[in-house]
């Protein structure tokens, strides 16, 4: 059944590059993913539009895929469902290649085995007769090479645009989990990653801590510096955090001055540790503008730190880190506070 739907998929995956073919269209995400929902049966609705698109004449250009996609399948900038085609087209794609890997393989072979055949017959049959046979049989061989060789140059060349294709959705994944102006992950990845650990957690029994972070007077910051040196500052906050937080960690931009970091796998009394370490390095690192050897003193960082408690909501666990990040502020900036209710162990 499994299968059977693979090779659905597969079909329609090359019947997609087909139709890319045939309208001269390059092989863009977007443009592949109309015409694989097309070829897939998926969508009568768009399959309607296609054909009286074709019957009418109309040039398929970019344009129109771009209307075909946000009216039929709902590719907004970044959609669930963006994702999740190309996540289904990539995984496509991996065995659609593999199957050409094979198919090529097969196809360098055959020349060589038609001549082992030739060699063999050569043996058992007279001298009169040989001659016309190696004729004929060099006749076919040549045919047959001819083909082969125009197989594997065709299955080359889809081979390329499949490699082009999947460039281009992994270029696609990484936009849509990236914030643009720091370059880390953005809020969309984090809350992916937190509803993720968070199941985890349930099953692994591992810590989960999380830090809300925020930068201080940073409306002052920009007022007195101007937008682009404030930007140039949450760059130099994300670094920071990610220099810190390493993989598994994930540190992201949760939006505006605010960041927010997941720690898989650590407790409180480390979370605290992080968070004090990442407060104390950005509150002794004087910002300089190198182009003008300005000195624009440090910026300093108020930290929330929560440990996911069991049965607890990826809500909850986020509003009780948000809860010790504004106590944060209210006691003064420049501080870590940790979620009500923490008690270090004696030392
Ligand atoms: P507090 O210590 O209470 O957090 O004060 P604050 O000034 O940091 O907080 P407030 O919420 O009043 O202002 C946040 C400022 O962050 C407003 C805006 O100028 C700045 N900001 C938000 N997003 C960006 C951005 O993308 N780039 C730049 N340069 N500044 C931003
Ligand atoms: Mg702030
Ligand atoms: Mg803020």
């Amino acid at each position: 059944m499994a299968e059977d739907y693979l090779l659905h998929l597969q079909k329609a995956a090359e019947a997609a590059l087909a139709s890319l073919r045939r309208h001269r269209v390059l092989p863009t995400t977007v443009a592949y993913a109309v015409w694989l929902a097309h070829h897939a049966g998926q969508n009568p609705a768009l399959s309607r539009a296609i054909a009286s698109l074709e019957a009418r004449g109309a040039v398929f250009d970019e344009a129109l895929h771009f209307e075909l996609a946000e009216r039929y399948l709902g590719f907004g900038a970044a959609t669930e469902r963006a994702q999740a085609l190309t996540v289904k087209a990539e995984r496509v794609l991996s065995r659609l290649s593999q199957h050409i890997g094979d198919f090529r393989a097969d196809a360098a072979s055959f020349g060589a085995s038609l001549n082992d055949a030739a060699g063999a017959i050569a043996a058992v049959v007279s001298p009169a007769e040989l001659v016309e046979l190696v004729r004929e049989l060099r006749r076919t061989t040549d045919a047959m090479r001819e083909r082969a060789y125009e197989l594997e140059r065709q299955l080359a060349e889809r081979d390329a645009e499949l490699l082009s294709l999947r460039t281009d959705l992994a270029r696609v994944v990484e936009a849509v989990n990236t914030d643009p102006v720091t370059g880390i992950a953005n809020r969309r990845l984090f809350e992916r990653t937190l509803e993720q650990l968070v199941a985890a957690a349930a099953e692994n029994e591992k810590p989960l801590s999380l830090l809300m972070i925020d930068i201080d007077h940073f409306k002052k910051f920009n007022d007195a510096h101007g937008h682009p040196v404030g930007d140039r500052v949450l760059r130099l906050v994300a670094g920071k955090l990610a220099e810190r937080t390493p993989a598994p960690c994930l540190a992201a931009r949760y939006g505006g001055e605010e960041f927010g970091v997941l720690l898989p796998g650590i407790d409180t009394s480390k979370a605290l540790e992080i968070a004090e370490t990442i407060r104390n390095e950005m509150a002794t690192h004087e910002i300089v503008l190198k182009t003008e050897g300005k000195r624009l003193g440090a910026i300093t960082l108020s930290i929330g730190v929560a440990t996911l408690r069991p049965g607890e909501t990826a809500e909850t666990f986020v509003a009780r880190a948000d809860e010790a990040l504004y106590r944060a502020k209210r006691n003064g900036r420049n501080r870590v506070e940790v979620e009500e209710g923490f008690a270090p162990l004696p030392v």
